[in-house]
């Protein structure tokens, strides 16, 4: 190698243009950072279910540590099986991976790279670039209405050859939700060399009459492939784990470029408990109804725009986004900066506890009243 080569002139240009994803700050970071205990911060940066684990799936996932010596069961066929019973699907149909993220990655590895495009919507989830960009093939972002998805702007930006559309319903950061009825006719008018991944990761927090039928749908299009998560609303985000449910020769492409033992087996034991714990389901969801009240009261008490949300998390305006976003730090509150999606006025607070909602917005309340 001569002296002016460096390995990083060996990377792929595609993969030097990526620009790296930027997870919430850990609360150990911080805490080491300012000198803080840990305990006196109040993370709101990740979307994470603030009622911690579930307690069925804490027991399953302890029950597992036994068996840790082994590999997992690389075809997932518990969880599969559980999942294919509760949503009614073919069990064929479902792919596991390491969390929903894992997944879509599968779906860019097996249906794009050089020489094709993916379509995506401007302010979505951050991971439909990084995905597109990593395996060579051209990403397509189509401008968003009114912070999220314009179906009719993304139907204009298809190409001959694009392979996937990706769709977050509801988005994150947005929170914004597309209605059923344009979702399907959207679904239905797209060229049949595309697939559409239609990414439900916050589904389970919606209120029944919002979410689309999507599972009935799996069987009327055979380009549609859902993928959902149990790092949200199932409370195992640290256990990395979701899946995505599409027509079985799809599944099958995608299990191609899987990793054999993708998901482990303490992630396989507790999803499959989280999944028949509907207690556990039912609170998430109530305490996450309760803090979004809270927190929309709270930012009108402030005089502060927010984009009205139907996911775990709200974006809110606040004007010079990354000053408040140190501010916050400092008052040990870690809340997620969303300029590199686009939007360099808000921040994006996720749903957390009564009290760690409260401690958001009082601090929130103090930083302004300084700037
Ligand atoms: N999709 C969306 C829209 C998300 O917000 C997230 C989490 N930030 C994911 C997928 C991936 O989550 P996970 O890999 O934890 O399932």
């Amino acid at each position: 190698m001569s002296a002016n080569m460096h390995p990083r002139d060996l990377a792929s240009a595609h993969v030097r243009a990526i620009a790296p994803y930027q997870p919430g700050k850990p609360i150990s970071e911080l805490a080491r950072e300012m000198g803080l205990a840990e305990a006196e911060i109040v993370k709101l940066a990740s979307n994470e279910n603030p009622l911690g684990i579930g307690p069925r799936a804490r027991a399953a996932a302890a029950a597992a540590l036994d068996t840790l010596a082994l590999y997992p069961d690389g075809n997932g066929y518990v969880l599969k099986s559980a999942l294919a019973r509760q949503l009614g699907v073919d069990v064929d149909g479902i792919v596991l991976g390491n969390g929903s993220n894992d997944v879509l990655e599968l779906v860019a590895r097996a249906f794009l790279g050089p020489g094709t495009s993916a379509v995506y919507a401007q302010h979505a989830f951050a991971v439909y670039p990084l995905a597109t960009l990593a395996v060579g093939a051209v990403g397509i972002e189509a401008p968003a209405r009114d912070f999220g998805h314009d179906l009719a702007a993304m139907r204009a930006v298809v190409r001959g050859d694009t392979r996937v559309v990706f769709i977050a319903n509801p988005n994150n950061p947005t929170g914004t939700l597309l209605s059923a009825t344009d979702l399907r006719e959207f679904i239905a008018d797209l060229p049949e060399h595309v697939l559409v991944v239609l990414d439900e990761a916050y589904g389970e927090y919606l209120h029944t009459d919002l979410r689309a039928p999507s599972l009935d749908w799996l069987e009327r299009f055979p380009n549609l492939v859902l993928t959902r998560t149990f790092s949200k609303a199932y409370g195992l985000a640290g256990l990395r784990v979701g899946y995505a449910l599409a027509a079985p020769d799809v599944a099958d492409l995608l299990n191609r470029v899987r990793q054999p033992f993708n998901v482990n087996s303490v992630a396989l034991a507790a999803a499959t408990a989280a999944l028949e714990d509907r207690v556990f389901l039912a609170e998430s969801r109530h305490v996450n109804d309760l803090g979004m009240a809270q927190l929309c009261a709270g930012f009108d008490a402030l005089g502060l725009d927010f984009i009205p949300s139907f996911g775990n998390f709200v974006c809110v305006r606040v004007g010079r986004a990354d000053d408040v976003y140190r501010a916050l730090l400092a008052r040990g509150v870690i809340v997620r900066p969303v300029g590199n999606y686009g939007l360099p006025e808000h921040l994006r607070v996720s749903i957390g506890l009564p009290e760690q909602n409260a401690r958001l917005l009082d601090a929130l309340k103090a930083v302004l009243a300084r700037a």
